[in-house]
């Protein structure tokens, strides 16, 4: 057998015939950010967000546990009583507990999933934003407003395609926001 295939160079067409292919085949080139943008598969460990329950209270208990098992301590959480936000005390969270402060710092954050593993209340959850640069060290603190405030990719969306995006640059950064109703597949 491997004598006929070195006496019809069966190794060096197939080599020939896949290079061809890919000669003829369509070219695949992302017009991003300007016109395209990609959107990562939902298990994609991108910027956290912290959640809220149906109710619109926060989820985060202000425990640390996340802090606490973070290997790079890029967490920091400062609790306080959650002492509702108007005249008739309504609760932000969903215990007499509320983080106060929430942060983390991207520029020392892994993305391993260790504080989203740790949280007893799903309040953490690793998102799927990984347009971070910025152009400052500030903008690489994510605060709880920051963290609270919901993403363009709603969790439950599907990803691992190209969608239509709009390019948006301002004081804050660089940002591509996707037109999730006009997706087609990366290739
Ligand atoms: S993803 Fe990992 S490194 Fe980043 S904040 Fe969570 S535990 Fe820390
Ligand atoms: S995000 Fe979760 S683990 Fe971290 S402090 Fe809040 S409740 Fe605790």
């Amino acid at each position: 057998m491997n004598l006929l295939k070195k006496i019809f160079f069966i190794d060096f067409i197939k080599g020939l015939s896949l290079t061809f292919k890919y000669n003829v085949s369509r070219t695949i080139t992302m017009r991003y950010p300007d016109e395209e943008k990609w959107l990562p598969y939902q298990r994609f460990r991108g910027l956290h967000t912290l959640n809220r329950d149906s109710q619109g209270r926060e989820l985060c208990v202000a425990c640390e546990l996340c802090a606490k098992v973070c290997p790079t301590q890029c967490i920091t959480v400062i609790p306080m009583e959650d002492v509702g936000t108007d005249l008739k005390s309504v609760p932000r969270g969903i215990s007499d507990r509320i983080a106060k402060v929430y942060e983390i710092n991207l520029v020392r954050c892994l993305f391993c999933g260790f504080c989203e593993d740790a949280c007893p209340t799903t309040a953490i959850r690793m998102g799927r934003d990984y347009e971070l640069a910025c152009f400052t060290l500030d903008c690489a603190i994510a605060d709880k407003k920051k963290l609270l405030t919901p993403r363009d990719i709603p969790a439950e969306f599907e990803g691992g395609f190209v969608v239509k995006a709009k390019f948006i640059r301002n004081d804050e950064g660089i940002k591509v926001k996707p037109d999730l109703s006009k997706k087609k597949r990366w290739w």
